[in-house]
């Protein structure tokens, strides 16, 4: 394949944009060469700026669930923009969406919406701090909270691809109130938890993670977390980031049955527009302004065209429930067809995956947090992932990074893709 148009509009962007890419994980710093410039995308496909078609892993790191260019969610924002872009008021589109999405997700009877999964995070941290009265939080080293100072604390994605994962600018008290306990292990939540007695306001987690690969909970974790926030009146924040609205209509909380105290949502809940959300039940959210004390504010936040596409994409999922069935039923296929292969191929590896997500991991032991995600082999990842792309199959940058699989997917493209494994492990790998 040629990228010649891209690499030229790469050396361009990097004049005018730090490492020529708004979002660091874009650069492919972590497999090396230049990225590619995508000109549009439709269905299960990215079209380059040099013509190249590639099936599309990533789906913009996965709000397009249900495809690219999804004719009801882009019909939708043609028809709001007609009308007007913002306009720093209520609009009912917002009570829309709020009201379908606290229809589908249990535990929460209100939601506020914002415009990133950064801000999200950020401020259900704040509400939980401001409705326990306590200032310590505990994350899990590898997940990824957004790139808000307190959870720039051994982060996953972009944070570890780079090396940096406890960021420059952080200052030393933030990182004091951040607490870091290890994926999968309770009882690192445990000695935390006793250590700083009446301390601690919440547990925040992806409760499937996918900023390590993909890394489901071990049974009993997340119901052990529960259980440990009970009885220490500690609040339990799901990151359902990723897998909100993707893992079942109601997210991890609905597959997994565990509930959480707060949820924040990125990601599917946007359609692929710029939009977060955090919820509650009322008496947590109550604490929230103009209501109560604690403070949280957006000029965009609730934007009409975000939530034209948001409120077209849930409304599709909460209709077609049998579209969740479907995608992972495809992931199953895809997980099996790549198994085969590389244990045919003679490869070491290890396929995590849960429901529509998947990652694939060059290492044989079982990756089950942080440590075991980083034992993977990385020069063996850079070749994979260019040899991907060259046999037209395009999937995150990094291994640190879950697949996102999407309902436009169709058998072929499923075993084209793992004919594209099988291409690129079968000999010299
Ligand atoms: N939480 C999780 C689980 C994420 O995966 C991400 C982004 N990948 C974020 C939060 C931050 O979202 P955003 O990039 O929209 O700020």
């Amino acid at each position: 394949m040629i990228y010649q148009r891209s690499s030229q509009l790469f050396q361009e962007a990097k004049k005018y944009i730090p490492g020529g890419v708004n979002s660091p994980v874009r650069a492919f710093s972590a497999v090396g060469g230049d990225p590619i410039f995508i000109k549009e995308a439709k269905g299960a496909y990215l079209y380059d700026e040099d013509g190249n078609k590639l099936i599309d892993y990533i789906n913009s790191w996965g709000p397009m669930i249900l495809g690219h260019a999804h004719e009801p969610v882009i019909n939708a924002v043609i028809e709001k923009t007609k009308k007007g872009t913002s306009f720093g008021t209520p609009t009912e589109i917002e009570t829309k969406i709020a009201q379908l999405a606290v229809s589908m997700v249990p535990n929460i009877d209100k939601i506020r919406m914002v415009n990133s999964g950064t801000e999200a995070c950020m401020s259900a941290v704040r509400l939980a701090r401001g409705f326990t009265k306590k200032d310590k939080i505990i994350k899990f080293a590898g997940c990824y909270h957004g790139h808000s100072d307190s959870f720039l604390i051994q982060a996953g994605s972009g944070a570890v691809t780079f090396g940096t994962p406890n960021s420059p600018g952080v200052t030393k008290g933030t990182a004091q109130d951040t607490l870091l306990a290890q994926y999968n292990n309770l009882l690192s939540v445990e000695e935390l938890i006793n250590a700083n007695q009446g301390e601690i306001a919440c547990v925040i987690l992806e409760p499937v993670a996918g900023n390590m690969g993909c890394i489901p909970p071990q049974k009993g974790f997340l119901e052990g977390l529960r259980r440990l926030c009970d009885e220490n009146d500690i609040l339990l924040i799901f990151d359902e980031v990723m897998t909100g609205f993707r893992l079942a209509p109601g997210g991890a909380q609905e597959l997994l049955n565990v509930n959480a105290d707060i949820v924040t949502f990125g990601k599917v809940i946007g359609g692929g527009l710029p939009v977060g959300a955090f919820a509650a039940r009322d008496e947590i959210m109550s604490h929230l302004a103009p209501n109560g004390p604690v403070y949280q504010a957006g000029t965009l936040s609730g934007n009409p065209l975000a939530m034209a596409a948001g409120l077209a994409m849930l409304t599709e999922l909460n209709e077609k429930r049998e579209i969740f069935d479907s995608i992972n039923e495809k992931t199953a296929y895809l997980r099996d067809g790549i198994k085969n292969v590389l244990n045919r191929n003679k490869i070491d590896h290890t396929i995590n995956q849960l429901g529509s997500m998947i990652s694939v991991h060059f290492a044989k032991e079982p990756v089950i947090d942080f440590e075991s995600a980083a034992l993977g082999n990385n020069e063996r990842f850079k070749k994979f992932f260019h040899g991907m792309m060259e046999n037209g199959v395009y999937i995150a940058p990094s291994s640190f990074e879950t697949w996102f699989i999407s309902e436009a997917l169709s058998t072929e493209d499923l075993d084209a893709t793992i004919q594209a494994v099988d291409k690129v492990t079968y000999k010299d790998f």
